[in-house]
């Protein structure tokens, strides 16, 4: 069966539309978009606009895919990830996801067993792509700091951060068994890393920190726990081939006070999957717009799926009303780490912080004397400021 959603199929994958740079820099790029559910359609269709504007403005050639994959999959397909959704997404040069899922407590979706779920799609082409490295920025605008929960005196003159997180690795992939010992139940989860795993997610860490500021924490709990003693020492070789990045060591639970005490010490943040899974929340919560955080999956390749943070939000799904802006920096991303596009995704960057400053909001982030823009015009407008 194929399900591939034919009407927005424009240019099929494949080595031909493989990512090339003209003479001048120009680029022809292969990205294959998983609109998704709830208002992942919506929010994609905005950020591809975007995408097609920074093209149009930098002399680039964008083809795009478009699959099912999560409950849309499951609708036209009787399965949340299809081989031919993982074999397309390999034949591109990065994938932009809305986001997947229903309502869990009315969607039919979740009376599915669990690995027919939306979500388990999901798993299924991270686990396929192989992509062991989660990158969440947790930026503060100025101009929404009123929903940042922390006070002003901490906010200074607000944060930039990017949390890199292992995704493949860990506690969360370690063996797990539940036993009884003389009528005494014991849970046992193991929690472990070799030095390739901690090396490669590293060295990404460093490359990163190369576009950025320059600085990695490294979060560790290295004072109880061996794998966070080898985490230390490879990221320090590691460190050693990267000179002009500041390198630090930080224990998990000090940064997890830090990120509320001074959010503006950071740059990258480096960690491993649980410490990351739990330091990521807390950094996207202090920014305090969900409809704002942009996330990026990467391999050891420049391939990555980019997608928003936040879910299918199925309660103003079809209304119009969903704020595109994390799909778009997600975008941001895409242009930037997969494609090396450093001042487009700046452009990107710099229009969203223009149309703030502006005063336009969607409802998520509305605040008095703003005017408030449904999902669809605040696309447009982010579009017609990028020249
Ligand atoms: P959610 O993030 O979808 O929504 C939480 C709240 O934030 C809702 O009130 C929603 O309206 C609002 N919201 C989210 N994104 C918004 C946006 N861009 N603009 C304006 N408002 C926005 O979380 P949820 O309700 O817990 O989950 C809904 C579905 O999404 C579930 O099926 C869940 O499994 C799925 N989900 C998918 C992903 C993913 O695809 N990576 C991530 C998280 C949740």
């Amino acid at each position: 069966m194929r399900c591939w959603q034919a009407s927005c199929h424009r240019i099929p994958a494949g080595p031909e539309h493989e990512k090339q740079r003209g003479n001048e820099g120009k680029m022809k790029l292969n990205i294959v978009c998983i609109p998704g559910d709830g208002i992942g359609p919506e929010i994609v269709a905005e950020a591809k606009k975007v995408l097609d504007k920074t093209a149009k403005v930098y002399g680039h050639e964008i083809a795009y895919t478009d699959v099912l994959m999560g409950g849309a999959s499951i609708d036209a397909c009787g399965v949340p990830l299809t081989q031919e959704t993982i074999d397309t997404a390999k034949g591109a040069d990065a994938v932009l996801m809305g986001s997947i899922g229903g309502d869990t407590t009315t969607s039919p979706w979740y009376k599915l067993a669990p690995d027919l779920r939306p979500e388990a799609g999901l798993l299924g082409l991270r686990k396929a792509l192989s992509l062991f490295a989660n990158l969440r920025p947790a930026v503060l605008y100025d101009e929404l700091a009123d929903a940042c929960p922390l006070k002003k005196e901490i906010i200074g003159s607000g944060f930039d951060m990017m949390i890199m997180r292992e995704l493949t690795g860990g506690l969360y992939f370690g063996e797990r068994y539940t036993t009884e010992e003389g009528g005494v139940r014991k849970a046992v989860d193991t929690l472990t890393y070799d030095e390739k795993e901690i090396r490669r997610i590293a060295v990404k860490a460093f490359e990163i920190a190369m576009k950025r500021n320059k600085k990695v924490t490294s979060v560790d709990k290295a004072n109880v726990l061996d794998s966070s003693r080898l985490w230390r020492k490879v990221v320090e070789e590691v460190a050693a081939d990267y000179p002009e990045v500041a390198l630090e060591h930080m224990l998990v639970d000090n940064c997890a006070m830090q990120l509320v005490k001074n959010p503006a010490q950071f740059d990258v943040i480096l960690t491993e999957n649980m410490f990351g899974d739990i330091l990521s929340d807390e950094a996207s919560m202090v920014t305090g717009s969900i409809g704002m955080l942009a996330s990026a999956s990467l391999n050891d390749s420049k391939f990555g799926l980019y997608e928003p943070s936040h879910g299918s939000a199925p309660d103003i799904a079809g209304q119009g009303i969903a704020n595109p802006i994390a799909t778009i920096l997600s975008a941001a991303m895409m242009l930037r780490y997969s494609f090396d596009l450093d001042k487009e995704a700046d452009a990107v960057e710099a229009a969203v912080k223009s149309i703030l400053k502006k005063g336009y909001r969607t409802v998520d982030i509305m605040s008095e004397g703003c005017t408030k823009v449904g999902c669809k015009e605040m696309g447009d407008l982010l579009a017609d400021e990028i020249n």
